[in-house]
This record gives C-alpha cells, structure tokens and sequence, in this order.
C-alpha cells in the first residue's frame, strides 16, 4: 500500500471500498495510476465524466469561468446559470429549472415540488410518494426513504414518512400501490441504474404516465444516471414518448464538477416560490459553464453515434461464452456474467480495464465520445475475460 492509499485509509471514513489503485491523470477514455500503468476507463466516474477526463473543450469552458468569477450567492444573477437553464428547457421543452449539486438533492426538489403541489390541489394529506421496488434515488434520509431496496434502509430508520414502493412493469400491481395510499407523486428512473441496469418496459411507463396523468399525480422521472445523452438520447424519457411533470438529474450533467437540476414543467413551474427551497452552490457559475459545454455536444449525430457503440457493444458481448445476457440502453450496459461480477471486475483491471457492478452484473457506463479503437479494446478485454473466468466456474 503506497502513502496516499495508507493516509486515505487513516483518514477519510470508511465508505467506500476502494480499490488498491490510486489515479494521478489521464486524458479522455484512458487513466494512469501512481505506479504508472495504464487503464481504459469504462465507469467514468459512475456516469460523471460525459467527455471523458481533462477534455479540452470542457477544460477551456471551465477555465475562463473560473477567470471571471467563481462563485456568488443565488442573491446575484450569472451568466452560465441562466444559459444553462434555457438549453435545458429549450432541448426537453420544460419551464423551469432549479438547480443544486448531486442527484440525491435533485430529487429532494422533485419530492418538495411533488408534495407542495398536491397540498395545494389536494390537500396536505396527499403527501406520498410511489417509487419503483429495486430502484436508486440517493443517500440522503428522503432519497433512502425513496430508494426501494430494503438493505440501504436497515440502519437508518426512521427515515422520512411517506414513501411506498411498487413493482416495476406489472402496472396492475403498481395500480394496486398507488391505489392504496393518497399518492402526491411517482417517482421511477427509465433504467434503474444501481439496481442492476433494468431497462423499464415501455408499455409500463406509458401507462404509469398516463394514470398519473388522469389522476393528476406528479409525474417525475429520475434521470440523474440516464440522462444527459447517456442512453442515447438527451433524456431516457424521450425514448418512452412520455411527458414528465418533473425531471431529475446530475452525475454526466456537469462533466465532471458537482452539478444536479431539477427541471419543472409548465405544471409545476411556479409550484416552489421565495424561500421555498435554496442551495448555497446550486447554479454555480463553474459547474455551470462545464454542463453547458456538455449540453451544447449532445446533439442529434452525437446521439446517434452514442446509439452506434451501444449497438457494437451488444453485438460483441450478447451469446458469448461467459456472458448470460446483456442490459440497458445506450452506453449504460449491464452484462450478466457466469463468474461473479466482482471477479470479472477485478480481472479487468489486472488487464487495464476499469469497470463497474450494478448488483449482480457488471456495469459499463464509458464516455460518451469514447474513441472506437479504445472502446473496442476494452469491450475485447470484457470479453475474453468473460469466457476465461468462466470456463474456471
Ligand atoms: C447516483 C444516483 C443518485 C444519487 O446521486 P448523488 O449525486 O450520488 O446524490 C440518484 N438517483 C440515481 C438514479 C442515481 O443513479
């Protein structure tokens, strides 16, 4: 164990398992540790780094921010802030955005949004909120409570009240939850990311929408992993042919610095007024200048080629030995694998590759514009490791 990784150990809490492998730099798709070997990185910071790392066009946006003004309080107007938000709604046809630093506080906005709302439409009884079972939607006390995996919840209760969850694509059984309560909003990601890269059934969704819709229940979809042209298109949703009340997202939305958005439709738009909710960071002048050079690439052949390598990983990976099914949509991948996940995982990085799991499977989640030689030289090392460690099984 080298210094850094001795010092991490001593000193930052202990929630992350890391790897014995410490990054110093990179460029694009490729990484080097401390000991100098290479990587090809196929996690980009879970979904973080849209554009790879130390991307010039990113940097250069960054940097001349950084050269006018930093940062000041929501009390002041900014540029990028106000940009940012206009290509938002413009691309997705929103009203509204506000803006905050994580997934997790993007859908704390969507759920205040939701609440208030119903509490003037409805009544202050109609306060909960139906998520998916198995779905992710972040670590803060009302974002577990949202979360539908019991193992987050153990340690932590109580958490906050009013959330239930209900099964994914089996609208009868999702009605049947709704049903049961005074429901304010649903809340459901299109691919549940964290639990496993599972791709929603349109049919679902479309129905899931438009119960929301009659029963005037706010409709909101978690996009934090999704969006951003990760699926192949600058929100997932779009690919459902729904239109949400509300979207959350963050992670590839700011490139790389702290960056979440909650965007509000014409419903909602004027739902949280003065003081209704705030952020000390959110709309950050910096982070904003680095999504709008983000935002700004997302355009309609950027997304194609998104959907090419999406296509090209499916083909080489789907039927080969080892491999059991492939998942998702876009350049959010999930593999089932015959050996354990996390062995396929740590075989890849002994061979330069780095990836992640989601649940049981391995998850790829690379840079939007990944080069095609670097792509297929991992997807090549996948592969053969796939069938290696399978025929070990
Ligand atoms: C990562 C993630 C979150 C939480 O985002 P943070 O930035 O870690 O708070 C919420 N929802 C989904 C779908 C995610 O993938």
């Amino acid at each position: 164990m080298n210094n850094i990784q001795a010092k991490d150990k001593q000193y930052v809490a202990n929630t992350y398992n890391r790897f014995p492998v410490e990054i110093v730099t990179g460029k694009g798709s490729e990484v080097y540790d401390s000991e100098g070997n290479r990587y090809i990185d196929m996690g980009s910071g879970i979904g973080v780094t849209a554009f790879g790392i130390a991307d010039d066009e990113w940097i250069a946006a960054v940097t001349a921010q950084l050269g006018r003004v930093q940062h000041m309080s929501n009390l002041y107007y900014t540029e990028p802030c106000a940009r940012l938000a206009e290509m938002l709604c413009t691309r997705t046809g929103m009203s509204k955005v506000f803006f905050c630093n994580s997934g997790a506080e993007a859908n704390e906005c969507a759920i205040k949004v939701a609440r208030k709302y119903a509490a003037e439409h409805k009544g202050a009884d109609h306060y909960t909120i139906v998520t998916l079972e198995n779905s992710f939607h972040g670590r803060t006390l009302t974002t577990l409570a949202a979360t539908g995996q019991d193992h987050y919840h153990e340690l932590f209760q109580p958490l906050t009240p009013g959330f239930v969850h209900a099964p994914a694509n089996d609208f009868e059984g999702w009605r049947a939850v709704v049903e049961s309560v005074k429901a304010a909003g649903v809340l459901l990601e299109c691919v549940q990311g964290e639990g496993g890269v599972l791709t929603l059934e349109r049919e679902f969704v479309e129905k899931v929408a438009a119960y929301a819709k009659e029963h005037d229940i706010v409709l909101m979809i978690d996009e934090v992993q999704t969006g951003n042209g990760r699926t192949g298109s600058l929100y997932a949703y779009m690919q459902y042919g729904i239109q949400p009340d509300v979207v959350s997202t963050a992670k590839g939305i700011g490139g790389g610095l702290p960056l979440g958005a909650t965007l509000l439709s014409e419903k909602v738009q004027d739902v949280l007024g003065f003081g209704d909710h705030g952020s000390t960071f959110g709309g950050n002048p910096v982070a904003c200048a680095g999504a709008i050079s983000v935002i700004e690439r997302l355009d309609d052949a950027f997304l194609q080629d998104v959907r090419r390598k999406s296509d090209f990983i499916r083909e080489t990976l789907e039927g080969r030995e080892g491999i059991r099914s492939v998942s998702g949509m876009g350049l959010m991948v999930g593999i089932e694998t015959v050996a354990p996940a996390g062995d396929v995982v740590k075989a890849c990085m002994a061979r330069g590759v780095l990836c992640l799991t989601a649940k049981h499977k391995v998850r790829l989640l690379p840079a939007l514009n990944i080069p095609d030689a670097v792509l297929t030289e991992a997807i090549d090392t996948v592969k053969a490791v796939c069938a290696e460690l399978a025929s070990h099984c």
